[in-house]
């Protein structure tokens, strides 16, 4: 048994401790539950497999992180009880026209081989896309990925931490004091990573998320995640209500208030998405997603006996069991799926 001293209680600090302490070692973890934590915010979505961006190492990283994610759910839920929103009804990538439509569907389909985790994958015409998600806008064509899913980022981190203390760990909230360090150290602590002043630079991006309600809504089904045009998305998060986002900055700050602009512009998506309904407001969410020079998740040793385990960026919630589990691996001198050092750049 070692000892290991995690500062940062995001998904990816908590998934590192939930994994490291139900494999028998002391952990005890330090978060200061800042406001602006990227994993309260985030919208939880699984689905890899459509995304145009071609980084290979990336791309391995969240394809066997979402094929990881029902065993390590149902293991978590058995443990403690507690539901994590994990729900897989799907998702439809929208497209502007049918030409769009068909060249993305190749694209994703491509990938179903070697990730059959996948599960069906189709086209799907205005009218099917309406059958499946009736409030939407019927305007857009779509692709119809079955194994898409989606994840409550703070019911996650809420069952990862009541896990992590049935193992025997400690959780204390508080900000961290290295003199109180016991064993390996391992940073996992987001946006706040540039406090640390070490390499990897650690930069961050403020994203706005409005959750809303469909006043009118009656559907009786859940609905399928919904990659829409360009970066937007749109989310179930109870029974009629959804989340739309998400709007990207580059800051240097780390306030976590919403703007008045990006409510308007996400806002404005939400009528142009549910044309027909009548929308009332539920909330803003902000959170401060943590990058890297290159976009890639940094996870490897700066020293002898610190670790580090940040720039997860916009999938993070889908890149971190795996992460968490590798890590623990990794560091118990185990064999990992994924070859760690392909993430240990300086
Ligand atoms: C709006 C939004 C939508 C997103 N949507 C998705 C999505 O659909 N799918 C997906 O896969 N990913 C998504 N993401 C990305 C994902 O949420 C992040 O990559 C992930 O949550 C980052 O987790 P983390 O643990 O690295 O950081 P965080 O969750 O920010 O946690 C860092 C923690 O460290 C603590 N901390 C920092 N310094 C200290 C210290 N010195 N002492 C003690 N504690 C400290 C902080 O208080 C904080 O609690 C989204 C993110 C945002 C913001």
């Amino acid at each position: 048994m070692a000892s290991f001293t995690i500062v940062g209680g995001g998904i990816a600090g908590a998934s590192t401790a939930y994994h490291l302490a139900s494999s028998g070692h002391q952990v005890t973890v330090y978060d200061r539950a800042d406001t602006g934590q990227a994993t309260d915010a985030s919208a939880g979505i699984i689905c890899p497999w459509v995304s145009q961006r071609r980084n290979k190492k990336w791309y391995r990283l969240v394809k066997e992180s979402a094929k990881y994610y029902p065993d390590f759910i149902a293991r978590l839920q058995e443990e403690t009880g507690l539901d994590t929103g994990y729900r897989r009804e799907g998702s439809i990538s929208l497209f502007k026209d049918d030409h769009i439509q068909s060249l993305a569907y190749d694209r994703i389909r491509s990938k179903q081989p070697d990730a059959p985790e996948m599960g069906e994958v189709r086209m799907v015409s205005r009218e099917e896309v309406k059958r499946m998600h009736p409030h939407l806008t019927g305007l857009y064509p779509g692709v119809f990925v079955e194994g898409g899913g989606q994840v409550k980022g703070a019911s996650l981190l809420k069952a990862l931490r009541a896990g992590f203390l049935k193992h025997g760990g400690q959780w204390i909230t508080a900000d961290f004091d290295a003199e109180k360090a016991e064993g390996t150290v391992i940073y996992a602590t987001g946006a706040w990573g540039i406090e640390q002043d070490t390499d990897p630079k650690i930069r961050h991006q403020r994203s706005e998320v409005l959750h809303f309600r469909l006043k009118d809504g009656n559907n009786e089904n859940h609905t399928p995640v919904v990659m829409a045009l360009g970066p937007i998305y749109i989310v179930e998060m109870g029974m009629n209500q959804y989340a739309i986002g998400t709007t990207h900055e580059d800051t240097e700050s780390f306030s976590a208030e919403p703007s008045e602009e990006n409510y308007e512009y996400l806002r404005g998506l939400a009528h142009r998405y549910f044309p027909d309904s009548e929308i009332e407001d539920v909330k803003m969410m902000v959170g401060l997603k943590p990058y890297t020079r290159d976009f890639l998740p940094f996870l490897g040793h700066i020293e002898k006996d610190v670790f580090v385990i940040n720039g997860m960026g916009a999938t993070g919630l889908t890149a971190s069991p795996l992460v968490g589990r590798e890590v623990a691996r990794h560091l118990n001198g185990e064999g990992t799926t994924l070859d760690i050092s392909d993430y240990s750049y300086i």
